[in-house]
């Protein structure tokens, strides 16, 4: 079989995010981008599943800046066996249903058997595109898996769900999103950064797939969250008592 996964250039978890001046958006100019930490988890899954011999070839895509070349060059380092990178020249088109269309596109032209994708992007936290391609294609979905495990023609992936965990079975084809626990990725050692420049790296344009690119969303301003209050320290029970009492909360 033949897995696409789809990895998003976002800023890096560890940075401190900073809002423009103007709202547009956030500030990304010279700060640290990787990889969308849940695509890892994803690609991490389909590289194991590989190396159990349940894929064949695993391809990554992403859709996004020219400069987006770098998260793909680590995703073959780390085991991938062919990157394929979808430019866009503006990232407001990088919405999910836009990149849920360019991916079925892109499925329709390569024939994958699976699509294995983070649960959502941490930069605009949707939680969409995976189910819109999933919609798109009409396959089979399991989202927020912690556990995948392939046979039968299909996959057993267990869920991450409100209150507990659920367990589900997916024919392929089918669209799997990942969740936090799935696994670690692995580290990428030297001679896997080297081996990745020799291995194939597609171009294409956004326009090549014939995608309505007019945006559906807006976005009207981009605000910090409210600056936290600092704690209060009481010195005796009393005090403490009587602040909670002003403050309403015992009544
Ligand atoms: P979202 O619905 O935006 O939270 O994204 C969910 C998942 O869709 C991400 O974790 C990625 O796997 C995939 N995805 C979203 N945007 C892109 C993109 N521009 N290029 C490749 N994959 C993407």
């Amino acid at each position: 079989m033949k897995t696409l996964v789809c990895v998003k250039r976002v800023v890096d978890y560890n940075v401190k995010i900073q809002v423009k001046a103007d709202q547009s958006g956030v500030d990304v100019d010279n700060v640290k981008m990787s990889i969308n930490p849940f695509d890892e988890i994803a690609l991490e899954e389909a590289i194991s599943q590989r190396e159990k011999g349940v894929f064949k070839e695993v391809v990554v895509v992403t859709v996004g800046l020219s400069i987006a070349e770098d998260v793909l060059r680590k995703a073959l380092a780390m085991g991938a066996d062919k990157a394929i990178l979808i430019q866009v020249d503006d990232l407001e088109l990088l919405e999910p249903l836009l990149v849920a269309k360019i991916l079925a596109k892109l499925q329709e032209e390569e024939g994958f058997d699976c699509v294995i994708m983070g649960k959502q992007a941490i930069d605009d936290d949707c939680n969409q595109t995976g189910q819109m391609l999933s919609g798109l294609l009409q396959w089979s979905q399991a989202t927020f898996a912690s556990k995948i495990e392939y046979g039968h023609g299909g996959f057993t992936v267990t869920r991450e769900v409100d209150g507990g965990l659920e367990t589900i079975f997916v024919k392929t084809p089918c669209v799997i999103t990942t969740d936090l626990r799935l696994n670690t990725p692995r580290y990428i050692a030297l001679p896997n950064i080297l081996r990745a420049k020799t291995k194939p790296l597609i171009i294409r344009n956004v326009t090549d797939y014939g995608v309505d690119l007019v945006p559906k969303l807006e976005t009207l301003k981009v605000e910090n969250p409210p600056v936290r209050q600092p704690g209060k320290k009481y010195h005796d029970v009393q005090s403490f008592i009587k602040a909670l009492d002003d403050d309403g909360v015992l009544r």
